[in-house]
């Protein structure tokens, strides 16, 4: 969960010149948030939000944006990580050789962004079944996700209370909803609500308008890169490197280009019902106990699509996310 941060503080530069304390191994245990990762150094945020290199021996595994370490200061100000404190959560994606590699521990919302487009005669449509793809994830990964659609500029009135019905599939089922506009400034304030309290991360096709609604809400963001990087050299990131930040009305978000357009990783066949939260409800009263709600007889699942007590096109992308290959046949 989010640590509790004094408020109005968006800490996030290397600080240089320590006091010269110490010369040699201190020793001291101290605690500390992981901010950015970019090769082998790690920035790492102390408890009172000062930020030290560091570095980690190979044999604690990878270590990244969002890990809580124990860490101790060494000879010239930099530190060395000693333990990586358990993860809540984590996102991951594989690697060359098709491993799990981490990008970003304890995560407890996924900001999916989706936009309006494809603007013709039949009006806007959104893109649903990756939407639904990125809220399995998130279910599938224990992180809560939260919808944005983003660009509602675009609509005309009867437009925009289409939308509105088209996303009260999700709402119904208990997640939140939010409408925005970057271009009106719209909606964004009740998302700066929803990112506090909370570590949170932005997914999304690309050209939804993720990095324009980051740049509102961190506007200091690419200033402070700049600033860092003409002075020192330090604060230059490959553009895949994560990077956390601790937004001013609390709450901190992760921002990692690399991740923003991360695929739905594998998922169990028989988990995929539960990661459509309304389907929970019905699923232990199917017929079969193993049913998995495409053909079988008896099924609740598929009664309360009929009674309309699940939106059709949840159950749609339910049955074409089954036939997809993320799929793990377990
Ligand atoms: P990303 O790839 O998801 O990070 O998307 P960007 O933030 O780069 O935005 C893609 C394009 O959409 C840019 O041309 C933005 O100016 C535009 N855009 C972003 N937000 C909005 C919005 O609310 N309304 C409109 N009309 N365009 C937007
Ligand atoms: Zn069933």
């Amino acid at each position: 969960m989010a640590r509790k941060r004094a408020p109005h503080r968006v800490k996030q530069q290397v600080k240089q010149e320590l006091t010269p304390t110490s010369n040699t191994l201190d020793g001291e245990r101290r605690n500390g948030l992981v901010i950015s990762r970019f090769g082998a150094n790690l920035d790492v945020e102390d408890e009172s939000g000062e930020v030290y290199r560091c570095t980690s021996r190979r044999k604690h595994g990878a270590i990244v944006c969002g890990d809580r370490v124990v860490w101790t200061l060494t000879h010239d100000n930099h530190g060395v990580i000693i333990e990586r404190e358990e993860r809540q959560t984590f996102l991951a994606r594989p690697d060359d050789v098709g491993r799990e590699k981490a990008i970003a521990a304890n995560i407890d919302q996924l900001i999916i962004v989706g936009t309006v487009k494809a603007l013709n005669e039949e009006g806007y449509r959104f893109h649903d079944n990756l939407i639904d793809r990125y809220f399995v994830a998130a279910e599938n990964l224990g992180i809560t996700p939260v919808l944005i659609i983003n660009k509602i500029d675009l609509l005309s009135d009867n437009e925009g209370e289409r939308l509105q019905q088209d996303t009260t599939c999700y709402e119904e089922a208990g997640y939140r909803v939010l409408h925005t506009s970057t271009k009106l400034a719209h909606g964004l304030e009740p998302l700066r609500e929803q990112l506090s309290q909370h570590t949170s991360i932005f997914v999304g096709e690309s050209g939804v308008g993720k990095s324009s609604i980051i740049r509102h809400l961190l506007p200091e963001k690419e200033i402070r890169v700049g600033e860092v990087s003409a002075s020192s050299g330090k604060g230059k990131h490959t553009t895949t490197a994560a990077m956390l930040y601790h937004l001013k009305d609390g709450g901190d978000l992760i921002d990692s280009p690399g991740v923003r357009e991360f695929g739905l990783s594998q998922v169990e066949t028989k988990s995929l019902a539960a990661c459509f939260k309304e389907f929970r409800d019905y699923i232990g009263l199917c017929k079969f106990h193993n049913c998995t709600h495409q053909s079988e007889p008896k099924c609740a699942v598929k009664e309360a699509v009929a009674s309309k007590k699940i939106h059709q096109r949840r159950y749609d992308n339910y049955i074409s996310i089954m036939g997809s290959d993320e799929m793990k046949a377990i």
